[in-house]
């Protein structure tokens, strides 16, 4: 891998690399860009194949920080980390300790939290060593569970999508289609009935859909069919790449908006949803409730304040589908946009200012 062609072309900043054989610590950490403010990103543990592979995971996904906290208007910049190890065999303190230090060493450019493969307890481990990291238990002043706050931003973003469509942006009578009732999906379920949404529902969990089914009145309908149910909207809370070639023209609900990360199977799905009349909330705008949430660590938790924040993914969203309209451009390419037009112009201020 050419790492500084690629570093160079992506606009990364840095990327360190850490070892300490006797704990089994391999690492990558990925500064993307601290424009904004310090990197913030998780910390995967992964057995990948390669080192190839998960240096190519934590560009693209430091990157992705980068233009989620700009999108969610944060001041914080995109960073990742990799542990190359299986999380099911290879977790430790040490390790994760060792990581602690390796964390502390970057002295606050970049901040770590939790993601595949790692939890609350990690974390723990990490803070003995580094107070760069967030995504601690509400006991240690932590934000705890971050799908709450999650659910409550892809509502925000739910209604303006709706405004988009010329709706009013209230749920009563709508039908919205759930595709997992996790963390994310089962917590927007209660918000959705709770303002008089039908649901229909599905998971591959059948405690899940049978819960939705008893608490709130929900259809449920097997994994394979939620995609072609008549809807107003289709929630996508499960796993990526929903939206790809074989499902485009399954789907029936004119709007795409949910929690899932990557929901766009490629980036021409974007297109292709709009010739259909369908109108996507770019994922990595309306999911960033936990991201919100979680960030608020750094100045001393307050659930109030970091759901009032949470807010902003409406502005944000009405901005996105503005400049979609006016520029003609898809609603991915927009978010894209907003995101990259933020860092730019503070770069430019903070240039000036240098040269004052
Ligand atoms: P989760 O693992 O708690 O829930 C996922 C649910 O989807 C599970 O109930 C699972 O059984 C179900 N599922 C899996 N495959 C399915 C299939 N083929 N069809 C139907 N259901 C299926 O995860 P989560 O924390 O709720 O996150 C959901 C999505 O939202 C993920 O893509 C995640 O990356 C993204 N996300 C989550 C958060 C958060 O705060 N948790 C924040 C941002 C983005």
């Amino acid at each position: 891998m050419k790492l500084f062609d690629i570093m160079e072309t992506k606009g990364h900043e840095q990327v360190v690399i850490g070892s300490q054989p006797d704990t089994g610590l391999r690492t990558i950490i990925a500064i993307h860009d601290t424009t904004l403010g310090p990197a913030l990103g998780g910390c995967r543990i992964w057995p990948y194949a390669s080192e190839d592979e998960a240096l190519t995971d934590v560009l693209r996904l430091s990157r992705a920080m980068t233009y989620k906290a700009s999108a969610a208007g944060l001041n914080l910049g995109g960073g990742k980390a990799v542990i190359i190890a299986d999380p099911k065999k290879e977790k430790s303190e040490a390790l994760f300790r060792a990581f602690g230090r390796f964390v502390q060493s970057l002295n606050g450019r970049y901040i770590t939290a939790e993601d595949v493969g790692t939890d609350v307890t990690d974390m723990e481990f990490i803070r003995m060593e580094t107070k760069h990291v967030v995504g601690l238990n509400t006991d240690r002043g932590g934000s705890g569970d971050p799908s709450p706050v999650t659910a409550v931003g892809v509502l925000h973003g739910m209604e303006a999508t709706l405004q988009e469509t010329g709706k009013s942006g209230k749920f009563d009578g709508l039908r919205v289609a759930i595709q997992g009732l996790g963390h994310c999906g089962s917590h927007l379920a209660r918000l959705l009935h709770e303002r008089g949404a039908s649901l229909i529902v599905t998971d591959i969990n059948p405690e899940r859909t049978d819960m939705a089914a008893s608490e709130y009145n929900a259809e449920v309908v097997p994994p394979d069919q939620i995609i072609e149910v008549d809807a107003d909207i289709f929630a996508p809370c499960a796993m990526g790449a929903v939206i790809n070639p074989e499902s485009l023209d399954r789907l029936r609900a004119p709007i795409v908006a949910g929690s899932a990360n990557n929901q766009l199977a490629t980036i021409e799905m974007a297109a292709e949803l709009e010739k259909r009349g369908k109108i996507y909330a770019p994922d990595f705008v309306i999911n960033a409730g936990g991201l919100i949430n979680v960030s608020f660590e750094l100045w001393g938790y307050n659930r109030e304040r970091a759901l009032r924040r949470t807010r902003n993914i409406y502005y944000q969203l009405r901005k996105v589908y503005k400049q979609s309209r006016e520029k003609k451009i898809t609603t991915q390419d927009a978010a894209m946009e907003v995101a990259v037009e933020r860092i730019d112009i503070i770069r430019k201020i903070s240039r000036s200012y240098r040269k004052a």
